[in-house]
């Protein structure tokens, strides 16, 4: 049993399982996520026998670190291998004030989103939580300083509400005093829109949620984010309502990707504000990120700025992500780490490349 990946209720159950003290959980997490021990035998508050018990019924593995690139502006980004076939990537990206860890949550991805270099790759499986908590586990040991990592966003490569259960007992990781200790303000979840996720996050972990809108009605939403057709805007709206019952913050940042003469006219903006008046949302511009064949063009710095004004003119809080780390491909969708593709996508999309 890998102990890196279960959550407090998850090791208690192990350990009573093992005809051993529920508290033993507690002491193990901290050596496992505070300490960054992996060695049962160094685990002094334990007894010797049960160091002994543990070295030959449990182990403690992280993904394996096959690199290590670090950007021009200090943007960190590791690809981790998690199988023969599968190796993920997570990005380190440090502020003034605060280290944010960018986590993925699959392999590949399933919802084939058109500008996004992770859909494009096709998908494979998804993470365990240990491959998920893996990752966060490996920043702190890797990073200078008490604590580096400050706030998580499960923006990294896949969706991370066609994971639920295996992201939520991460989550659950990432919050409990035991391990990290970060709270729910700080660990952010990033959607396409996968409204019973969105329900099932609400009712088991809420944390701060981000939802990627890129397009303010379904006709472009439909091409520029598939999913939409199976769950178009009026109930991602009702969905966002719901969820802000018992999200830890009271807004949802609704996450747009300007796409030169795609979704960045000042319609747009201005159509976007009927959406913004039916729920309670702070938005972020998104400058898109080129990759290797994608199709689109970011706008313009002064496309972007008039857009963002139309917005605010409305009263809405709007903000444009900075650019971070482009320059080792660890740009927001530009993550595409090596999937073995089981949807075939990639063959697909490179013959559309050969015939165009
Ligand atoms: N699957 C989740 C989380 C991962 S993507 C989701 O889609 O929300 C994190 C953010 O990066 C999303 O808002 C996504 O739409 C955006 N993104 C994807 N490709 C991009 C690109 N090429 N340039 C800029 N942002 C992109
Ligand atoms: Fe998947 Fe998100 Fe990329 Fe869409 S933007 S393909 S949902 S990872």
């Amino acid at each position: 049993m890998n102990l890196i990946g279960l959550d407090a209720a998850a090791l208690e159950r192990f350990f009573a399982e093992h005809d051993e003290k529920p508290f033993r959980a507690r002491q193990v997490l901290h050596w496992i996520h505070q300490r960054g021990e992996t060695d049962f035998a160094r685990m002094s508050d334990l007894a010797k026998a049960l160091r002994e018990k543990l070295a030959t019924v449990a182990r403690i593995d992280a993904p394996v670190i096959v690199g290590d690139t670090t950007a021009e502006d200090g943007t960190r980004k590791w690809l981790l291998k998690v199988d023969d076939a599968n190796a993920v990537e997570a990005v380190f990206i440090p502020e003034v004030n605060r280290g944010t860890l960018c986590v993925s949550s699959q392999a590949g991805c399933v919802l084939d989103c058109a500008f996004c270099s992770t859909g494009k790759q096709g998908f494979n499986r998804n993470l365990s939580t240990a491959e998920i908590i893996g990752q966060l586990w490996l920043a702190n040991r890797l990073l200078e300083g008490e604590r580096p990592v400050s706030n998580v966003v499960m923006m990294g490569m896949g969706e991370p509400l066609l994971n639920l259960d295996n992201v939520i007992a991460a989550l659950r990781l990432m919050l409990d005093d035991n391990a990290y200790g970060l709270s729910r303000r700080r660990v952010t979840v990033s959607t396409s829109g996968v409204i019973p996720g969105m329900d099932q996050l609400r009712d088991e972990c809420p944390v701060a949620l981000a939802v990627s809108l890129h397009a303010p009605n379904d006709e472009l939403r439909d091409r520029l984010v598939p999913v939409n057709r199976k769950y178009p805007l009026r109930a991602l709206i009702a969905a966002c309502n719901r969820y802000l019952e018992r999200a830890p913050r009271d807004f949802v940042t609704f996450e747009y990707v300007m796409l030169e003469g795609v979704n960045d006219s000042d319609q747009h903006a201005r159509e976007l504000l009927g959406i913004a008046a039916r729920v309670r949302c702070k938005f972020n511009l998104i400058p898109f990120n080129p990759f290797p064949r994608s199709e689109f063009r970011r706008s313009e710095g002064e496309r972007i700025r008039r857009f963002a004004e139309i917005l605010q003119r409305g009263g809405l809080t709007v903000t444009t992500r900075k650019t971070r780390g482009d320059d080792i491909a660890a740009a927001c969708g530009q993550l595409a780490g090596d999937v073995a593709d089981r949807t075939r996508r990639s063959a697909l999309y490179r013959l559309k490349e050969v015939r165009a």
